[in-house]
């Protein structure tokens, strides 16, 4: 049984800990830690949790009867937690980012390393996800031959006025920019943005929609779209072009109905509901591992540190629309090959 020590109990925290407290098994939030001390522990009452409040983060994690520190807090705070369960040896789940630039994401492979065990994985969830799982099986197994070309789409609904356009990359397409490397089996060498007809429903100071084109170490070329007022619903596009065929992420099942001269799908609406179970097989493969003993098999470190670089660059090319920039991502270690 993995005793975990959860550092952040927000939106996704929580989610963590319910899953890991009523579906998952293999594991037991045994410590819990928020800047807001009434919310961790009204958490910790109202989910009926045997958890201990630690004020200070750093004690959670040198807490004796954690095995595992899970690190939801806010982003700019993940790099001092996950450095100091790296160092003290622990297990780290960490919420994408790793940290929030390149160089930090650095520091911790550089920790990892030292300790010559792979002791963190990155919540990175699309890569459990099992239509991603799919399409990479018949990527691998040749069915289209070489990938040439890859787009991809990422639709919201609506976003609300504090969503500004870099976070079209931070938040929203640093889902891509993890996933399809990993697809492809490939690295990302430069991007471009264009911007499209902007859409009357964005706000002032948001560009939407937003088309960011990477390209590969190989060649692909790969276009997405980020969509974040598009109305209709949650919407996750994937198709790749290769040689000999075209494969396709899979639709989530939803019941197809034929009425009224109509042939109706529904569309989901909430990216919680999208991926919801990659996030509970991300978790217990986390937990699997460790109570296996079997080495981590999920992104990696070094995956964080790839996306924060080439999302830094992303950002850069919106600044500079239709400038072709360079992503250098440094040698990657045999330790993370
Ligand atoms: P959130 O609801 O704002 O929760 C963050 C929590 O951490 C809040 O309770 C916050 O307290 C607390 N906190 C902030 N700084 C802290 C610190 N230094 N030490 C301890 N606790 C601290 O945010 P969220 O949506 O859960 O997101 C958390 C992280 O998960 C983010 O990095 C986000 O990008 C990531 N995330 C990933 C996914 C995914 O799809 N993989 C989905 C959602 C979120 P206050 O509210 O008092 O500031």
């Amino acid at each position: 049984m993995v005793r975990i020590g959860v550092i952040g109990c927000g939106g996704i925290g929580v989610e963590h800990i319910k899953r890991i407290t009523n579906t998952l098994s293999g594991g037991v939030v045994v410590a819990v830690n928020d800047i807001n001390q009434e919310h961790a522990e009204q958490v910790i009452k109202d989910l009926g949790l045997q958890a201990k409040f630690y004020a200070d983060g750093h004690e959670l994690v040198h807490a004796d009867d954690v095995d595992a520190v899970l690190v939801t807090c806010w982003g700019p705070a993940h790099k001092e937690y996950v450095l100091d369960a790296v160092n003290a040896g622990k297990y780290c789940f960490c919420e994408k980012p790793l940290a929030t630039t390149a160089e930090d994401c650095l520091e911790i492979v550089e920790a990892e390393m030292k300790q010559g065990k792979h002791l963190v994985q990155v919540g990175f969830m699309r890569r459990f996800d099992a239509g991603y799982v799919a399409l990479k099986k018949a990527i691998d197994a040749g069915e289209i031959g070489a990938p040439l070309m890859l787009h991809a789409a990422h639709r919201n609904p609506v976003v609300d006025d504090r969503y500004t356009t870099d976070m079209a990359i931070n938040d929203t397409m640093i889902h891509e920019i993890d996933v399809l490397h990993w697809l492809l089996d490939d690295e990302y060498v430069s991007a471009q943005v264009v911007y499209p007809r902007k859409t009357k429903y964005a706000s002032d100071h948001l560009a939407d929609p937003q088309i960011v084109m990477v390209e590969t170490k190989k060649g692909v070329r790969i276009d997405v779209e980020i969509f974040v007022n598009c109305k209709y619903g949650y919407d996750i596009k994937c198709e790749v072009v290769g040689e000999d065929g075209v494969a396709y992420l899979p639709e989530p099942a939803t019941v197809q109905v034929r009425k009224d001269a109509a042939l109706k799908r529904p569309i989901l609406m909430d990216w919680k509901d999208r991926f919801i179970e990659a996030y509970d097989v991300e978790l217990q493969a986390f937990l699997d591992n460790i109570n296996n003993g079997t080495p981590l098999n999920g992104p990696t470190s070094w995956d964080g540190y790839a996306a924060a670089l080439t999302a830094d660059v992303c950002v850069k090319a919106q600044q500079k629309p239709g400038e072709i920039l360079p992503i250098q991502l440094k040698e990657c270690p045999e330790f993370y090959k």
